[in-house]
């Protein structure tokens, strides 16, 4: 079997082969990069390398790249658990050009690693392009032989990156995985695309314009690629499998879940030892970069991650804190390929073990409230907004917390209701702190929070019923 780690280094060894340079990942809190929550793929450590505005010694480059999609623009949280798929956590492998090889050349990079080293069934694979990249379509046709009926036209944004709302931008084209009929799913471009039988392996960005302020948009003078693929889901193909989660690496936290909570893999807790061992790479590689659990922003984010797992350790049982129990497992599946896990070791043990103990007696009585709640509703009947935010308030409970304990039961949450209860909350505060005589400098400091708030949902400081603050 071909393990995550050979596959890393196969794939990192393939593009050093061919000129480019190995650049370590970089850490998930990106470098003055305010506008990013986590590094979520290979090219953020880049992002100034293509608009020209730093140079590096190297126009080639491959890497290995943490990636997190949990709060921010990407967002693949409510994803984790349910589909073969999608992890908060991930390594996205990566080859990228700087001005120096474009389509020509990124295309055919691709399929022979693909086809030839990592041999690949071609029969198995199919691309779709941007509905006007002829250029591309015919690349494909050339090197990998492909019939136009597995060369698939997309034109939708899906197959058009752009960095921000001005910058460098350009059509991409995505390399899929037929994992056969058995699995249910339609290909790219279908009605039922969603499903998971043709999986998205491989993304490559061809960095072909300019996009200025005014909204007219350049040919660049020198293109540049930007590549991303999926390791997880690249080794759920070569081992064999069709589910992320079968993969050694996340087998393997499977596996201690299983033993610490004395819950079969595979039975009725199948999804919640997911969630477990996926929240649990999230969490140690954001503690290991620096990130705590906190109510605001990044820290807020690692804080659902960690209490969303917690809900499922619960499920299973568990009356113990359960996730620093498994990172030895972690440890000896990543720690030799990312040493500042094996560093950190200590601080992400006894990070994750407080967080556990402080949120245990909340999470109890709250999913107590919550059962006493629904217990009084009909079936399926929405949960009202301030219930959800009564366990955000006193008991701690992040709404994707609360929304996940009901999905189960198909039992909406009503956001609207969260949010007017947040808003009137606020206003309480804001009322309670003008009273204090320093309203001048307080209305900025709302006005901030608010401003933060409202591009994204961070969460707030509130005092619980012990005064704790969650
Ligand atoms: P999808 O459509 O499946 O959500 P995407 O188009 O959002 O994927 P890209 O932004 O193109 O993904 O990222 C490049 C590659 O990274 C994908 O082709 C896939 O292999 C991998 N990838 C993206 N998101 C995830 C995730 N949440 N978990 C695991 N791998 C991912
Ligand atoms: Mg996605
Ligand atoms: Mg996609
Ligand atoms: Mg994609």
């Amino acid at each position: 079997m071909t393990s995550s780690n050979d596959i890393r280094a196969t794939f990192l060894d393939y593009f050093h082969r061919n000129g480019h340079t190995v650049v370590e990942s970089s850490p998930l809190v990106p470098r003055n990069d305010p506008t990013l929550m986590f590094a979520n793929s290979g090219m953020v450590q880049f992002k100034n390398v293509f608009t020209g505005q730093e140079k590096r010694p190297y126009t080639r480059a491959t890497s290995a790249q943490k990636s997190v999609r949990a709060g921010g623009k990407h967002n693949d949280l409510d994803n984790v658990g349910y589909t073969a798929r999608h992890h908060t956590f991930f390594e996205m492998l990566g080859n990228f050009s700087f001005g120096d090889y474009f389509k020509e050349q990124a295309i055919p990079y691709a399929w022979e690693l693909l086809t030839r080293d990592f041999a690949l069934p071609k029969d198995k694979l199919l691309v779709t392009v941007y509905s006007e990249d002829e250029e591309a379509a015919a690349i494909w046709r050339k090197v990998a032989g492909l019939p136009d009926s597995r060369i698939i036209r997309i034109s939708t944004s899906d197959n058009f990156w752009r960095m921000g709302d001005t910058g460098p931008c350009g059509p991409c084209s995505e390399i899929f995985f037929d994992h056969g009929d058995k699995i249910p799913g339609g290909p790219p471009g279908s009605p039922d695309e969603d499903g998971d039988r043709f999986i998205e392996i491989w993304n490559l960005v061809f960095m072909q314009f300019l996009e200025e302020p005014a909204g007219t948009r350049n040919p660049l003078p020198r293109p540049s690629i930007d590549t991303g693929m999926g390791l997880e889901r690249f080794a759920a193909i070569l081992q064999g499998k069709h589910d992320n989660y079968d993969t050694d690496t996340l087998r393997a936290l499977i596996l201690a879940s299983a033993e610490a909570t004395g819950q079969e893999p595979d039975g009725p807790f199948r999804s919640s030892h997911r969630v477990v061992a996926d929240h649990l790479r999230a969490g140690a590689f954001l503690i290991a970069d620096g990130v705590l659990p906190s109510n605001e922003g990044r820290g807020y984010v690692l804080r659902r991650i960690l209490r969303r797992a917690m809900r499922h350790a619960h499920m299973m049982g568990s009356r113990d804190p359960l996730m620093h129990r498994l990172l030895p497992a972690l440890l000896r599946q990543m720690g030799a390929a990312y040493p500042e896990l094996v560093r950190a070791e200590s601080l992400i043990s006894e990070t994750l073990r407080l967080e556990e103990t402080r949120f245990r007696s909340l999470l109890e009585r709250g999913l107590h409230l919550l059962a006493e709640e629904t217990g009084r509703l009909g079936d399926k009947q929405t949960l009202p907004g301030d219930v959800a935010f009564r366990l955000y308030d006193t008991f701690g409970f992040p709404l994707d917390l609360t929304q996940d304990a009901l999905r189960a039961e198909g039992r909406p949450v009503d956001v609207e209701g969260f949010n007017a209860a947040m808003t009137e909350q606020r206003k309480r505060a804001r009322a309670a702190w003008a009273g204090s005589g320093e309203a001048a400098t307080e209305s900025v400091w709302f006005d901030l929070k608010e401003k933060v708030g409202a591009s994204e949902f961070l969460g707030y400081t509130t005092e619980t019923a012990e005064g704790e603050i969650i």
